[in-house]
């Protein structure tokens, strides 16, 4: 990690709040809505996830429900693409396509319009924690279902001690703060 990205790292740690025991026993909940609230520290983490992946050809940034959503909206106005919410089973109105998954806490579904990324478009898909890597994986699929190239997997916080990077082998996978 250079010097810039280990200062960024300590900054934004020192902002996000553990809450233990949320939404069950034994979960640390790594609460991002202080860093969402400091407008400097906020805009630095959006641009070195721009800087990241400027170049990579990315036309869409896909936020995951909820917290992601906040966080790929910036980051695709920094890098000049569009936004596609992924979101939880029921809630979009168009034609979707579905992907079931395990949390860390329980299971869930997620869907995207099926015509949210085109054939052969280059795709960021974004969160604000990696844990076990289902949620992101199943997003990774949902993409290449439709026939989109998932360019980069972009997430504000990793814990690495639940190895969410094995079920994303050969992705290219950007995290700012690892715990
Ligand atoms: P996973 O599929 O296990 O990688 O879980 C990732 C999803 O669950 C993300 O959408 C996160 O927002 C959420 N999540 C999992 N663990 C935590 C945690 N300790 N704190 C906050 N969010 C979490």
């Amino acid at each position: 990690m250079s010097v810039t990205a280990e200062a960024l790292s300590t900054k934004l740690k020192s902002i996000i709040r553990d809450v233990p025991d949320f939404p069950k026993p034994g979960i640390i909940f790594k609460d991002i809505t202080p860093l969402l609230a400091d407008h400097a520290a906020f805009t630095e983490l959006v641009q070195a996830f721009a800087d990241a992946y400027r170049g990579a050809g990315v036309t869409k940034v896909l936020g995951i429900e909820a917290r992601g959503f906040l966080l790929a909206a910036p980051i695709a106005m920094a890098l000049g693409a569009g936004i596609v919410p992924v979101r939880k089973k029921g809630k979009l109105p168009y034609k979707t396509v579905a992907a079931s998954y395990a949390l860390e806490y329980g299971t869930d579904t997620l869907e995207m319009h099926q015509d949210a990324v085109k054939p052969g478009e280059k795709v960021l898909v974004v969160d604000d924690v990696l844990a076990t890597g289902g949620t992101a994986a199943a997003v990774c699929e949902l993409v290449e279902k439709i026939g989109g190239k998932v360019a980069g997997v972009a997430m504000l916080i990793e814990l690495e001690f639940l190895n969410g990077r094995s079920k994303l082998a050969g992705r290219d996978i950007v995290s700012l703060i690892k715990y």
